[in-house]
């Protein structure tokens, strides 16, 4: 089968079971797969008013036709779940090998459901599917898990091609900011994945596979892949900026426009910039470029800090690392900022879940919210000998750790200060300030899945002008470039494409690399229709969740104050115009509601 193995995989960890079920064509047509396809299977299966972190609820690790084939970027292995942290619909994305990896091995998908009595781990080796006991994995770090997995595989050349996805000590104590780690690296998407698998005592996937993925037009997909290539290696944003530097160029950019938050959003203007930019990076710690499978743009990189206490190694220190716990804590110590990631990585942590939880807590230790004895110590913006052990303090469950490992959301509800949590859908913002850069700011208040950037990332063309000059600050357009964006990428992660991807890759080359791997006629509209119907697919999730209109918005500070200084000073969200022309773009009700008319269109 083109693109695809046909089979998914069904494990129950209650009755400690496997299952191989044909994958579904009627549904890959409809929403493709990845993404598209954990949504319709979450929709399908589980009732949306459950309880995230009970055996009901299930995890859908999906690749997309194209994970695996070789095409540009194609390494994206969604996770997709109802989320802990806001209740809604959750897509993480797994990047690395692991996607093509699962292909190799024979599989699609696989649906984890129920929930272990013990610790088990997954182990798929082509057709080999166990379910093995964890005990002696429990508590360990993502890195040490990874490293035991493969010890117990016996064949090391083997266990070199094994891709494990693991959760740390914080997904096995259930905080709602804990993540999913592979090979060293975070999962884009946080979420409280990490707590859901952590409840269903599921501590690792480990996949091997010694298969292929059958592309239909193989000269011909060698031969655009091959044109693709030559295109992205004369683009300057990617040969000069993303591959030496990553993202992490983005800090600078975004403070010199005035975008990038400091102090929990109170402030635009970061004194200590230089210390934290992609240049201090590059001069200090900055020691290689990792890529993902067939990823040319090799964001991902690598940095070494020597001087104790903050010496460690690790992989995918990014922009939002770097302003979440540096500027947006006031702090601009790099080692100790690198340090905290990597601990991040260790305990499986969301990064920018943790800079927005710990930048709450100090507003509200500021304001005299908060106070030593309740936090069992004091907070200052800027006090960066803080950071690692209140990091080590929501890993191990621990004293103020225990709350900080709820989220900011949370923190600011007990606390009865609302205006201390920045984010919407009780998810963090991520380093973007909405009143600032318009289209993010109706994109932030949109998303189905809280505040996450890279749903509908429009920093691309706002910011970075990719197809025309930056407009930031316009609200001309927004509303269809939100909307465009948020289905172009929903179909991407439903292709098993990077979402970063689309700082070199557009549309056309979509259409081009799914249709020579499926032998399919799809066309611009068709792809993005599903990229729609996918959208509409987690916005019902939602609302049987409990979401309503009222939802789409941000945290009062971002809506009523505006940027206190910098070069932006004065800039609001304009939401209230945003909103209405963007529900009557997606054929919504005025109340946010998708008409029977939009769901008949889509086939829904
Ligand atoms: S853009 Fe970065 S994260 Fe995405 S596939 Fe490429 S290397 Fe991986």
């Amino acid at each position: 089968m083109n693109g695809w193995t046909g089979k998914v995989l069904r494990v129950n960890l209650t009755e400690g079971s496997v299952a191989i079920q044909d994958l579904d064509l009627e549904t890959v047509s409809l929403v493709m797969g990845g993404r598209g396809l954990g949504v319709k299977i979450l929709c399908d299966e589980i009732d949306p008013k459950a309880n995230a972190l009970e055996a009901h609820n299930k995890l859908i690790f999906a690749t997309g036709p194209l994970t695996g084939t070789g095409a540009i970027a194609s390494a994206l292995c969604s996770v997709t779940t109802k989320s802990p942290l806001t209740g809604g619909i959750a897509c993480a994305s797994v990047l690395g090998n692991f996607g093509a990896e699962l292909k190799f091995s024979g599989f699609d998908a696989i649906i984890i459901e129920g929930k272990s009595k013990f610790p088990v781990y997954l182990s798929i080796m082509d057709d080999k599917v166990r379910l093995l006991p964890a005990l002696h994995l429990w508590g360990r770090t993502t890195t040490y898990t990874e490293k035991l997995i493969k010890a117990e595989m016996g064949d090391l050349w083997k266990a070199r091609e094994m891709c494990i996805v693991s959760i740390g000590p914080a997904g096995e104590k259930i905080a709602n900011i804990a993540s999913l780690v592979h090979e060293d690296f975070m999962a884009f998407g946080g979420s409280g994945l990490g707590a859901v698998m952590g409840t269903k005592n599921l501590k690792a996937v480990a996949v091997r596979g010694t298969k292929g993925v059958k592309v239909a037009h193989g000269n011909r997909f060698l031969l655009n892949t091959s044109h693709l290539l030559k295109r992205i290696e004369k683009d300057p944003l990617i040969s000069e900026k993303v591959r030496n530097l990553g993202t992490t160029f983005l800090v600078e950019t975004l403070h010199q426009m005035g975008f990038l938050p400091s102090k929990n959003f109170q402030a635009a203007v970061f004194n200590g910039i230089k210390n934290v930019d992609s240049q201090a990076l590059a001069r200090s710690i900055l020691c290689g470029h990792r890529s993902c499978l067939a990823c040319p743009m090799a964001c991902l990189k690598t940095t070494e800090t020597k001087k104790p206490p903050f010496d460690g190694k690790g992989t995918g220190l990014d922009y939002n690392t770097i302003a979440m716990l540096g500027p947006n804590l006031g702090i601009d110590h790099l080692l100790a900022i690198a340090k905290a990631y990597y601990l991040c990585v260790q305990l499986g942590i969301d990064p920018i879940s943790v800079g927005a939880a710990i930048a709450t807590a100090t507003e509200l230790y500021e304001k005299g919210i908060l106070s030593e004895l309740d936090a069992g110590q004091s907070f200052r913006f800027g006090k960066s000998e803080n950071l690692i052990p209140l990091i080590n303090l929501i890993g191990e469950g621990n004293g103020f750790g225990c709350i900080l490992g709820t989220g900011a959301f949370r923190i600011a509800k007990d606390y009865e200060h609302m205006e201390s949590f920045m984010g919407a859908k009780g998810r963090e913002l991520p380093p973007y300030d909405p009143r600032g850069i318009q289209g993010m700011g109706l994109h932030f208040a949109t998303s189905n899945s809280g505040a996450y950037h890279l749903d509908g990332f429009t920093v691309i063309d706002e910011v970075l002008g990719i197809h025309g000059e930056p407009h930031p600050l316009e609200t001309e357009g927004k509303a269809w470039k939100v909307k465009l964006f948020q289905d172009l990428t929903a179909v991407l992660n439903a292709m098993g494409i990077c979402p970063l991807s689309l700082m070199c890759i557009w549309i056309d080359d979509m259409v081009t690399m799914v249709n020579d791997v499926l032998e399919t006629h799809y066309e611009v509209d068709d792809i993005l229709k599903i990229g729609e119907r996918i959208w509409n697919l987690e916005r019902l999730f939602n609302i049987k969740a409990g979401f309503t209109g009222a939802d789409d918005t941000l945290s009062e500070r971002l809506l009523s104050e505006p940027i206190p200084d910098g070069p932006a000073k004065g800039s609001i969200l304009h939401l209230d115009k945003l909103l209405p022309e963007y529900y009557r773009l997606r054929g919504w009700n005025e109340q946010g509601i998708p008409t029977e008319e939009k769901l008949k269109d889509l086939g829904l």
